[in-house]
């Protein structure tokens, strides 16, 4: 089977967060890492595969150039190339833009399967997966916590609040994993060494057909009109670390009477 999975490079998360005063968007310019839930679908797609026997899993991602080194972790996992759209049209893209760019890369792939993680890390709008398969008129199932595949058959278990709903969609279909469903695998020393050889392909807009006035911020549907620091919570005393910060906190703790 072939499977797509949708993979994105986002900040570290021990980095900070920063907006761009004159973009309005979130810096990322930092240390950038695989999205930690997109490892639970390449995981699945693998594991899919590996019970099968056969097929290919291909990495498709929207995003900066420089995006290629957090991608690779998806290789060194063993999925067996990387389809990356880069495009300076791209910049700016909100949830429409990106849905339209990322689904014009897989409908050149033809995949059996596209997978999902269950939410970016840096924008947690745990969304995209829902517009993608609008995109491609293909059905969808969310909060897959496990998936299995039998002929031309897909079935999800999804967690709700009650118990369980299994859901079952022909395929080619679009599903979108909880972070439940497994354990990713850690790389092996041979995978990441063998990563960096296999197929890396940075396309552009034109190269997949997509028309660059639909993507970025001449496609986008979103204006960010201001932003602004969450307000303090109640009772909270804000201490900036110049050194003696843990110093601080514990005094503060102590007025409390919490220590
Ligand atoms: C005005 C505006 C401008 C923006 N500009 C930028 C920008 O310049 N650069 C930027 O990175 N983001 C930008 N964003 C954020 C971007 O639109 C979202 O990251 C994107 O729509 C996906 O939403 P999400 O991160 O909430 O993903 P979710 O819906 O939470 O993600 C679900 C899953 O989708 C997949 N996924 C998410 N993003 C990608 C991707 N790019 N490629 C492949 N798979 C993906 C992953 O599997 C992930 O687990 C902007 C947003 C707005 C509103």
């Amino acid at each position: 089977m072939r499977i797509a999975v949708c993979v994105k490079s986002v900040p570290d998360a021990g980095s900070a967060r920063t907006i761009e005063s004159g973009t309005k968007r979130l810096d990322r310019s930092a240390d950038a890492v695989l999205n930690p839930y997109d490892a639970n679908a390449i995981e699945e797609a693998l594991r899919l595969n590996e019970t099968s026997g056969e097929g290919e899993v291909v990495l498709v991602s929207l995003g900066p150039e420089k995006a290629l080194d957090a991608l690779r972790k998806g290789l060194a996992m063993g999925a067996d190339r990387v389809v990356l759209v880069s495009d300076e049209a791209a910049i700016g893209s909100d949830l429409v833009a990106t849905s339209y760019a990322l689904a014009k890369a897989l409908e050149r792939e033809d995949a059996d399967l596209v997978l999902f993680g269950q939410q970016g890390s840096d924008s947690d709008g745990a969304v995209l997966w829902a517009a993608v398969a609008d995109r491609l008129r293909r059905p969808l199932i969310s909060q897959v916590a496990e998936l299995t595949v039998s002929d031309s058959t897909i079935t999800g278990k999804r967690q709700t609040e009650n118990g369980y709903d299994t859901i079952q969609a022909p395929l080619p279909a679009v599903v979108a994993v909880t972070d439940a469903i497994n354990e990713p695998r850690y790389p092996s020393l041979k995978g990441i060494m063998g990563a960096k050889k296999k197929p890396q392909d940075v396309v552009s807009l034109s190269d997949i057909g997509a028309d660059a006035t639909r993507a970025g911020e001449a496609g986008s549907r979103t204006t960010v009109m201001t932003l602004s620091p969450p307000p303090p919570r109640g009772d909270s005393k804000k201490i900036e670390d110049d050194g003696s910060a843990a110093a601080a906190i514990v005094a503060f703790l102590e007025e409390k009477k919490l220590l």
